[in-house]
């Protein structure tokens, strides 16, 4: 389990995070949204300890996340994070290697448990026939993937993803989300996703913590968060939430007819 204990998080003497509490259990998707600048990328770094706390701390298990060496924590928790900075020179399967790091032995030799643990990764993010390929050489969708599959590779029992879906097409939207899901469901890991796009928090997470000028403004089930009320005010966008047609989860469009101009954004039309 991951609990977030009244963790504010500044960049020097600007405060990024707030008094911002909740908790991830295993088993569960939680999906951290809010507009750009919310703090959605700062709170998954000082959940990764890459950040360190003003106040408040991050635990895992019970234990906080700063006493534990940099290899006890890569083995308890996973991330994918927003910024792609791969070696280019690595191959995809080099790459996704790294993510046994934490289980090297003192020869840093891989074993060939770390070999197939990184063959099932691949196969995971559908990455196997690219395994030789260079990543310097591959689209950002791809590389997405590569950072998904060395997380995998961690084997770890909570997974943090900044926004996994941002350079991906409509499949693969769908395919890491749903394998963010099933590492939940059959895996009984602890997720703990940012996203950026409403519609697929509503789908896939069980939970959504709402970030709005780094503090918790909403935390509850999809459609206890995604209101037309709570979106209109957060965005300052009229818009539509009606519960999808199969699984009731809320489905949001903005309002694309509304009359009004918004200020400063164009002309109304005639
Ligand atoms: P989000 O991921 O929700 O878009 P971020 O966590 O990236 O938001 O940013 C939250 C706030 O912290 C923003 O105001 C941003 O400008 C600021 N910020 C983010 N990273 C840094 C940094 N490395 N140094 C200084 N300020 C930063
Ligand atoms: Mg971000």
């Amino acid at each position: 389990m991951l609990e977030i204990n009244s963790l504010s998080v500044a960049y020097g003497r600007q405060l990024a995070l707030e008094d911002v509490s909740f908790s991830v259990r295993q088993g569960e998707v939680v999906a951290l949204i809010g507009p750009n600048g919310a703090g959605k990328s700062t709170l998954i770094r000082a959940a990764s300890g890459v950040l360190p706390a003003l106040r408040g701390n991050v635990r895992v298990d019970g234990v906080e996340l700063k006493l534990l060496s940099p290899a006890e924590r890569a083995r308890r928790l996973a991330v994918v994070p927003q910024a792609r900075n791969l070696p280019p020179a690595f191959t995809v399967f080099e790459t996704v290697l790294l993510g046994r790091t934490p289980y090297l032995g003192w020869m840093g030799q891989a074993s060939e448990t770390d070999r197939k643990c990184v063959w099932r990764a691949l196969q995971h993010t559908q990455l196997s026939a690219l395994a030789e390929r260079r990543v310097g050489e591959l689209s950002g969708g791809e590389q997405q993937r590569v950072l998904m599959a060395r997380a995998l590779a961690q084997e770890t029992p909570i997974l943090l993803l900044d926004e996994p879906t941002t350079h991906l097409d409509l499949q693969f939207q769908a395919e890491v989300l749903n394998l963010a899901r099933s590492l939940a469901n059959n895996h009984h890991k602890a997720v703990l996703m940012a996203l950026h796009d409403l519609n697929l928090a509503g789908l896939y997470a069980d939970r959504v913590v709402m970030l709005v000028h780094g503090r918790t403004q909403f935390v509850g089930a999809p459609h206890e968060v995604l209101t037309e009320h709570n979106l209109t005010a957060v965005y300052k966008v009229p818009v539509h939430v009606m519960p999808h047609p199969e699984y009731g989860s809320p489905l949001i469009l903005p309002d694309g007819r509304s009359p009004e101009p918004v200020e400063g954004r164009g002309e109304a039309q005639p």
